[in-house]
């Protein structure tokens, strides 16, 4: 769906839309959609600023950051945007653009895709590192075993871990002399 400037100088656009699983491209591998996304929004047009406000919800696949397991998250986010138009930056002097101010987005050109600004805020809505829980004991170092189902041996002989180079040093010592 593009949300055309010169509509929506005309009226404002109310959008009810579901997305179904791989038609958003969220420039991540990181992550995947299991649900469709339902978003709820209204887009208007404020000073030749585009603003698109709403809701949205779906539910994604990740991967566990301790032990790898899949990890279902539920993804609900009230947003509130505001995109102002490319050409009157390049054309107004007086603004300065200062990249690492995020709050600001722009549009070019006559509009911009509601679908590039979904993936944008699904992206923004997930934690840097995601856990299936609290207490995911994850990998075993040594041997790779999940923690969480399973015990190792690796820990019963094993010594403490901060000591093993000093423990690897004291083997080779003999074999260099
Ligand atoms: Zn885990
Ligand atoms: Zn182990």
């Amino acid at each position: 769906m593009f949300l055309d400037v010169h509509e929506l100088a005309t009226r404002k656009i109310r959008i009810r839309k579901d997305y179904a699983p791989g038609t958003l491209d969220f420039h991540s591998g990181d992550f995947q959609q299991i649900e469709p996304l339902d978003v709820r929004a209204t887009a208007e047009l404020i000073d030749g600023q585009i603003r698109i406000f709403g809701t949205f919800h779906t539910r994604l696949e990740l991967t566990c950051a301790r032990c790898l397991e899949t990890v279902v998250e539920e993804v609900s986010k009230d947003f509130d945007l505001i995109y102002r138009p490319m050409a009157s930056i390049r054309k107004d002097e007086e603004i300065r653009l200062n990249l690492d101010d995020t709050d600001v987005a722009f549009f070019e050109g006559d509009g911009l895709f509601l679908a590039d600004v979904l993936a944008e805020q699904v992206n923004l809505s997930l934690p840097m590192k995601v856990i299936c829980r609290s207490d995911c004991r994850g990998l075993c170092p040594h041997c790779g075993v999940n923690l969480n189902q399973e015990e190792c041996r690796c820990e019963s002989h094993a010594s403490d871990p901060r000591m093993a180079p000093l423990a690897r040093l004291k083997q080779d010592w003999p074999k260099k002399q």
